[in-house]
């Protein structure tokens, strides 16, 4: 369910029309107009980099790097291709937004591919889906068409000697290929593992060309920052956290959904938009950016607004905007032991700290959740996650700790009396 509340991903779609998604549809809405600004007013590559940095739109795939200045990095003289990527391999438990995107309003993604292609002069960009999506990806290609068809995309883009190709790549639907570098592998149809960076893509990307990847939310929130300027955009939310955020709330809410809401805006009033929670329980604890951000309990999360530095502040991460939310009846151990296990099986393998790691980490915890922990285990999994975290090649190492340590901060007691129950049994 996608709730529109205001935002600028979503903003004018009518949920209800089965043709909303639909290039006619798009260009009512002011689909485009961005596209024909900078064409017809000749924007130069600097003032909309300029555009993007005043809008202080941050990355909206988990990381929240700046676009603006990722775009700054493209080296905009080097001779040969160079590419542009989206990456729209959306795996993070509890994230669901940028397949709405796709689905609703997949013109705000082409449209902010080609003005990120036009900003930092690069004539070929593909979209890498995730491969367990068909109906999403089927869209994005038909929304294609569309735009090749009215002159948007392809050749001398309406009239301008621009160019501009663009192309869906379906994946397979491994969470690691959500890793910038594993995509690009992937894209080139190798095994989709990270590279050792640097080189970051910025200088050695797709087939080892200059690159420029960005998520799905953060190319469709493009087209309003050209089109209303960047500052318009800034001020919807707040200071370094410009703009509005997709939040994919999930778990125990009356209504869960997606929410476009402004950054700066209360845990509170978005709990209540999703109305409350289910069954009248109490809030326990949240998750508030996807599976590998540490949770956060109730009280924490209730003095926070949904935003990158309110986030980090109460020690987690906004990361993709998913929401996870649990009531009162949710054993911390049975939550640790299922996020455990997802990383554990999606570790790409190829360095020994998290290919190891992640199984201690799920079997010390599936031994705990089953009764059959002992008083050594908690500390057992802090050096486990010490040699994980900061000694991988790529992020999934440290995104399978930071649940462990943010479940043994705030819900410590539940797994020591579990372990208590577990030494009583056996007349320890
Ligand atoms: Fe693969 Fe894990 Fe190493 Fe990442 S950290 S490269 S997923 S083994």
């Amino acid at each position: 369910m996608t709730v529109y509340v205001k935002g600028v991903v979503f903003e004018g779609v009518n949920f209800e029309d089965p043709n909303c998604w639909r290039l006619e549809e798009y260009v009512k809405r002011g689909g485009y107009a961005a596209l024909k600004k900078i064409i017809n007013d000749k924007i130069t590559q600097d003032d909309i980099i300029a555009e993007m940095k005043t809008s202080s739109l941050r990355g909206r795939g988990g990381a929240g790097f700046p676009t603006g200045l990722k775009w700054s990095f493209m080296p905009r003289s080097f001779p040969g291709q160079k590419y542009l990527v989206c990456n729209t391999d959306e795996g993070e438990p509890g994230t669901f937004k940028d397949l709405d995107i796709m689905v609703y309003n997949p013109h705000a993604l082409i449209e902010g591919m080609i003005i990120g292609g036009y900003a930092m002069g690069i004539t070929v960009g593909y979209n890498y889906i995730h491969g367990e999506v068909f109906e999403a990806y089927q869209r994005f290609e038909e929304a294609l068409e569309e735009a090749r068809a009215a002159g948007f995309l392809g050749d001398n883009i309406l009239g301008s000697d621009f160019c501009f190709q663009l192309h869906g790549h379906h994946g397979y639907g491994a969470y690691i290929c959500g890793e910038e570098t594993a995509l690009l592998e992937s894209l080139e149809g190798k095994k989709g593992q990270p590279r050792f960076k640097p080189p970051f893509p910025a200088s050695y990307g797709l087939y080892g060309k200059p690159t420029t990847i960005n998520n799905t939310e953060t190319f469709a929130s493009v087209p309003y920052i050209i089109r209303e300027g960047g500052q318009k955009f800034l001020e919807l939310g707040k200071p370094n956290n410009g703009g509005t955020k997709l939040f994919s709330v999930s778990g125990h809410v009356n209504r869960p959904g997606n929410y476009e809401i402004p950054l700066g805006t209360p845990f509170s009033e978005l709990l209540e938009m999703c109305g409350g929670m289910r069954d009248g329980k109490k809030l326990k604890a949240v998750i508030p950016g996807g599976s590998s951000a540490p949770v956060l309990p109730a009280d924490v999360m209730m003095q926070c607004t949904m935003d990158y530095d309110s986030i980090a502040k109460a020690g987690s991460m906004l990361g993709s905007g998913a929401v996870i939310v649990m009531d009162e009846t949710v054993c911390m151990v049975s939550a640790l032991e299922r996020l455990s296990y997802f990383y554990h099986e999606e570790s790409c393998g190829q360095c020994t700290p998290c290919r190891e790691g992640t199984g201690w980490l799920y079997r010390v915890v599936h031994r705990i959740a089953k009764g059959e922990g002992c008083p050594e285990d908690l500390d057992l999994l802090s050096r486990v996650g010490d040699n994980i975290a900061g000694r991988t090649i790529c992020a999934l190492g440290d995104a399978a700790v930071f649940p462990v340590r943010g479940m043994l901060k705030h819900f410590r007691h539940e797994f020591e009396d579990l372990i208590n129950k577990a030494q009583k049994a056996k007349g320890l």
